[in-house]
């Protein structure tokens, strides 16, 4: 037996050709230093091991989190989006919409369903910031009509978890006029006794934090999330002055009054039962 041709050769080509693991399998956290496995981070809720920060979730793993028995419906969205300006930058505004359709796998930012949280029935509008950012234009403010006329019908609260960009710059006007549009849908809600829960994620911000996402009866903020209107920056060089290091988290918010709890991802369900069984008295 050749030793070094019998065994040290085919040891080192194993090593030298050694096949990278797929990509998919390994994901970073902003808190950079070590890699997270991803079905230990899907275990994990989303939520960093290291630093424990909130990670983004998608919707049907926020679903299957919230709901009894992971089960839930989704509810049809009869709206297409037809881009009312004809918006065009560096590229069209319906090829951006397609891109962002084929990558989630879903028509727009917003997605309604509806099943039991704690044995009660609730109605949840969710916005997914993997779509454009979950920002708003008229299909996200159409959802969120049909979804609290939804909870009107059931019977049953709204709940509404943003993550948000804020409005849909490629929508100009009509994004903005969703603002009133999502307020009406809210005023709706009080006028039949519907309570709403709105639920702030990282990061709420821009049209979606100055219309629905702050008119909630109750207000819950995921632990470390960014919410607010305009960024800490543009503010600072406004009022030319420094803000605090927190502004603008949720931890801020809830020490100044603005919202009324701050939860852990992995308490949500649990804090969102008890809210619901205090509402039902
Ligand atoms: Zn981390």
């Amino acid at each position: 037996m050749n030793w070094l041709t019998d065994f040290v050769k085919p040891k080192l080509s194993s090593l030298v050709n050694r096949k990278d693991p797929p990509s998919d399998l390994w994901t970073k956290c902003g808190c950079g230093e070590r890699m997270l496995y991803v079905s230990d981070l899907k275990e994990n809720l989303h939520v960093c091991s290291y630093c424990d920060q909130h990670m983004y979730i998608n919707f049907d793993n926020r679903f299957k989190q919230l709901f009894d028995d992971q089960v839930y419906e989704l509810i049809d969205i009869p709206f297409d989006n037809n881009d009312p300006l004809q918006f065009k930058d560096l590229k069209k505004y319906t090829d951006r919409l397609k891109a962002a359709q084929q990558k989630t796998n879903q028509k727009d930012a917003a997605i309604v369903a509806t099943g039991n949280i704690g044995g009660q029935k609730v109605c949840i509008f969710l916005l997914d910031f993997s779509f454009m950012g979950g920002s708003m234009g008229q299909y996200v403010g159409e959802a969120f009509k049909i979804a609290c006329q939804k909870s009107v019908e059931l019977q049953c609260p709204f709940i509404s978890i943003a993550s948000s960009g804020g409005a849909r710059m490629q929508e100009g006007i009509v994004s903005l006029m969703q603002l009133p549009k999502t307020v009406a849908a809210v005023n709706l809600l009080d006028q039949k006794k519907i309570p709403f829960i709105s639920v702030l994620t990282h990061p709420t911000t821009g049209g979606v934090s100055a219309s629905f996402a702050m008119l909630g009866d109750i207000i819950i903020a995921e632990k470390g999330s960014m919410i607010g209107f305009a960024g800490k920056r543009v503010i600072e060089k406004t009022i030319n002055e420094q803000l605090p290091e927190d502004f603008q988290t949720a931890e801020y918010l809830l020490e100044h009054g603005m919202i009324d709890m701050v939860v852990h991802r992995k308490e949500l369900r649990e804090s969102l039962s008890r809210v619901l069984s205090f509402l039902k008295k």
